[in-house]
């Protein structure tokens, strides 16, 4: 895949760039290094203020960030700006959080023979990241905020079609006030990732992407005896129950399956409805997804922009398709729309079965599946019977229902009652092909750590 900026509502390159050569990449591995020898001893105070500068300044150039984004990769400007800002709060949240989540752990003493006994966080050195268009501010920041916070460095290897904005955000860094070689962008290409982490000097590499690429770079990493978080696809179910309020069940669902243009890896794709409701929800979940605006993303009005490749759009054309030829029924959308952008409408499919490939597949766009099911237990299996195991939501008012949704569905997160997002506070990560690995809150922040012991007799 090249590196360029193409604009996705018209298929129009717009900026192309030659990748690194291996030289350049040496010496950036080399200002990682040595900036990790000074972030390291710098304390939690003098980097929570950089962290918030980088803040700050995300907060002032709010609006030109999320054109950029918009421009590269299709999601809605209002979308962006949205992104840009949860971005400046997570950075804000870290500088708040980061000193407490790493403070020393202490232990009973006494118990190991010691005067003194704890466990101690230290920053383990330069991390790779290996990131998605998708949300391409989020995804690294939501790394990035974290490791530097802890004191560790960034190399950056972003999506090859969102290059403007890895240019972006390895200026931030360095104009917040961090180290130079602190944070930087690799323009290259995946072939690049391999060699990049069999220098010694790179410690451990994080992946949000697809599932090969999880394959590919932790096969990689494992070779080197590095530490890998995965962040992978998920199709996440989305079960609506009897007792449900349906109406806002339905207007949920929509959101949730169109935002990002369907191309989130916690969108709800499946919608596994109980039998009794099955038709109230379906006719309020079509008319709100035919219901929505697909158009030009800088517009106002637009819900719902063009796919972010012409390959993505082509792989949810296929996977409609072939549910279609094997029985499934569209209920709305399911033509490619016209134009030279990557125009895919708002798709409800009813009726899939297990050779269809909608079935097992994530579906990287704004489509979804629905199922009719007639137990508590028959929506379990559903929703549990991929091989994916991201997010996952319930809806129901019922308490004892809500608290087996909870302890069944096998998913690094079960949201009951609202769709699945992410929050600085709250855990996030997959269990199954959706990786493994946290990132956010506590978790996140110790992932690329040290748990030094420190033993004193
Ligand atoms: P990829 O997983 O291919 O891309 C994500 C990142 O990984 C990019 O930086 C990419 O680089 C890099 N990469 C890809 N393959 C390798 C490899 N073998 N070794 C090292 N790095 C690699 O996602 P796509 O954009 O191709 O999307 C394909 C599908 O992935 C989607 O349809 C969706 O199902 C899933 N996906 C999930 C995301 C999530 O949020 N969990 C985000 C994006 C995609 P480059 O761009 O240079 O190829």
């Amino acid at each position: 895949m090249s590196i360029a900026t193409t604009n996705p509502a018209t298929g129009q390159v717009l900026k192309t760039f030659d990748p690194m050569t291996s030289e350049q990449v040496d010496a950036a591995i080399g200002r990682a290094a040595a900036a990790f020898d000074t972030l390291r001893r710098t304390s939690f105070g003098q980097r929570a203020r950089w962290l918030t500068a980088a803040a700050d300044l995300l907060d002032a150039e709010r609006d030109q960030v999320a054109r950029l984004m918009t421009t590269e990769m299709g999601k809605t400007l209002a979308a962006a700006k949205a992104e840009v800002t949860k971005c400046a709060d997570a950075a804000r949240f870290y500088a708040a959080h980061a000193e407490a989540y790493l403070a020393d752990e202490p232990a009973d003493a006494a118990q190991v023979g010691a005067v003194k006994a704890y466990a101690r966080y230290r920053p383990i050195g330069p991390v790779l990241a290996v990131m998605p268009w998708n949300f391409p501010l989020w995804q690294v920041m939501r790394f990035a905020a974290p490791a530097l916070m802890a004191g560790n460095v960034g190399l950056l290897k972003h999506a090859s079609n969102v290059p403007q904005t890895a240019l972006f955000l390895d200026e931030l860094f360095r104009r917040a006030g961090f180290p130079a070689g602190a944070f930087q962008a690799l323009l290259v290409g995946s072939d690049a990732v391999e060699p990049i982490l069999g220098d010694p000097r790179v410690r451990a590499a994080t992946l949000t992407g697809s599932e090969p690429a999880g394959r590919a770079i932790a096969a990689a990493a494992g070779r080197q005896i590095k530490k890998t978080v995965l962040e992978l696809g998920g199709s996440d179910p989305f079960v609506v129950m009897p007792s449900a309020d349906i109406a806002l069940a339905a207007q949920v669902a929509t959101t949730a399956r169109c935002q990002n243009n369907g191309q989130s890896c916690i969108a709800a794709k499946r919608f596994i409805v109980h039998a009794d409701v099955y038709d109230a929800f379906c006719d309020e979940f079509v008319a709100r997804m035919s219901a929505l605006k697909v158009g030009d993303p800088m517009a106002d009005d637009t819900d719902v922009g063009p796919l972010a490749t012409d390959r993505g759009r082509d792989t949810v054309e296929e996977q409609v398709a072939d549910a279609v030829a094997k029985g499934a029924r569209v209920l709305c959308g399911g033509q490619r729309g016209e134009g030279g952008g990557w125009w895919y409408p708002p798709t409800v499919v009813a009726d899939l079965r297990p050779p269809m490939r909608m079935w097992a597949e994530e579906v990287f766009g704004p489509v979804a599946g629905l199922f009719r099911v007639t137990s508590y237990d028959e929506a379990v299996e559903l929703a549990n019977g991929t091989s994916y195991g991201l997010g996952a939501n319930a809806w129901t008012t019922d308490a004892g229902e809500q608290e087996r949704f909870a302890e069944d569905l096998d998913a690094g997160s079960v949201f009951v009652n609202g769709m699945t997002t992410s929050y600085p506070q709250l855990p996030f990560g997959g269990v199954k092909n959706s990786g493994y690995g946290r990132e956010l809150s506590a978790h996140g922040i110790r992932e690329f750590c040290n748990v030094k012991t420190v033993w004193v007799g």
